[in-house]
């Protein structure tokens, strides 16, 4: 009986030492490291968009216009005209790997 009263107690210890790894101190530095990286990106837009035609997979790096949307897009592969999905502002964020410009500063979009 005297070892199982052991191992329960290792148990615990155990327990304890894994919550005692997470201190408040790496939650914050996380946090923060995050903050940093939001801030970076806001600042220039990346600018080349590779879409991808839902019609044929070709696959095109476009550059997208700084303070615009592109509503329609004709694909390269096959010709077809592109437009955004219900919601979407533009063919960009609809089949872009990167959202447009005014999407990625977080404005409000044509
Ligand atoms: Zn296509």
């Amino acid at each position: 009986m005297m070892s199982m009263n052991e191992s329960v107690r290792k148990l615990l210890n155990n327990r304890r030492h894994t919550a005692a790894l997470t201190p408040a101190a790496d939650a914050w530095a996380m946090m923060r490291s995050n903050l940093l990286c939001w801030e970076e990106p806001t600042l220039k837009p990346k600018l080349d968009s590779e879409i991808t035609c839902p019609a044929c997979g070709h696959k095109e790096v476009e550059t997208m216009p700084e303070d615009a949307c592109q509503y329609f897009y004709e694909c390269k592969g096959c010709r077809a005209l592109l437009k955004p999905k219900p919601g979407d502002c533009c063919v960009f964020c609809s089949y872009g790997d990167t959202p447009c410009p005014p999407i990625q500063l977080d404005q409000s979009c044509c």
